[in-house]
C-alpha cells in the first residue's frame, strides 16, 4: 500500500511540475493534437505534447504496416481521404510548407489489393477509373460516369 501512495505522490508532484512549466498539456500527437499544439504555439502559449508511440501522426502516419505481407510498402493506417485537408486553412495558417510539408500526388490515387490476388486501381481520370470498375461490374461502371459532373 505504501508503494502505491509513494507512486501516486510522485505522479502528482510530476503533474503539478508539468502544469507549472506549461500552459497546456496535450496527450497524443495525432493530427488533432498536432494541429491544436500548432495553433496554441502560434497564439503564444507554451505546449507540452506527449505521444506514447515513437512516431507522431496517429492515424495519419506513413508506415510499413504489413511488413510480412507487403514488405517495403508504406501507407496511412487511417487517412485515405486525406485530400480533404486542402478544403481548410490549416496548411496555410500553420505555414506547413515552410516546415517541410510536401505532397506527392500519385496517379493511380488508390490501390486496393485483395487476398486472392485481384486488385482495384482508382485513377485521377474518371474514365480510367470506370474501366477498372468495369472489370468487376459493367453496370456500376456505367453508373459512375454521371458522378463526374455531380455538383457542377
Ligand atoms: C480505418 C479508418 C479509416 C479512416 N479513414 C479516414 C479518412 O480517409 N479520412 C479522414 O479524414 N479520417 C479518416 N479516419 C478518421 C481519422 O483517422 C481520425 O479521425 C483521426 O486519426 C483522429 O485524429 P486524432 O489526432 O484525434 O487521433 P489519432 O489519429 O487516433 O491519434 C491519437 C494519438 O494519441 C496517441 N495516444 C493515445 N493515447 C495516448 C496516451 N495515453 N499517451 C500518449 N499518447 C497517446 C496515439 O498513439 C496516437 O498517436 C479513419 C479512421 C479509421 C479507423
Amino acid at each position: 500500500m505504501s508503494v502505491v501512495f509513494s507512486n501516486i505522490r510522485k505522479i502528482l508532484s510530476f503533474s503539478s511540475a508539468v502544469m507549472e512549466a506549461y500552459d497546456v498539456v496535450i496527450i497524443g500527437a495525432g493530427h488533432n493534437g498536432l494541429v491544436c499544439a500548432g495553433y496554441l504555439l502560434k497564439a503564444g502559449y507554451s505546449v507540452l505534447l506527449l505521444e506514447g508511440r515513437s512516431l507522431p501522426g496517429g492515424g495519419c502516419t506513413t508506415e510499413e504496416l504489413m511488413p510480412n505481407e507487403a514488405p517495403g510498402f508504406k501507407f496511412n493506417p487511417c487517412a485515405m481521404n486525406h485530400l480533404f485537408i486542402f478544403l481548410g486553412p490549416v496548411i496555410q495558417e500553420l505555414e506547413l510548407y515552410k516546415y517541410g510539408l510536401e505532397y506527392l500526388v500519385c496517379d493511380p490515387v488508390a490501390f486496393c489489393p485483395h487476398p486472392d490476388g485481384k486488385y482495384f486501381l482508382a485513377h485521377k481520370s474518371v474514365e480510367a477509373t470506370c474501366s477498372e470498375i468495369a472489370r468487376y461490374s459493367q453496370h456500376d461502371a456505367e453508373n459512375k460516369i454521371p458522378m463526374k459532373n455531380h455538383g457542377k
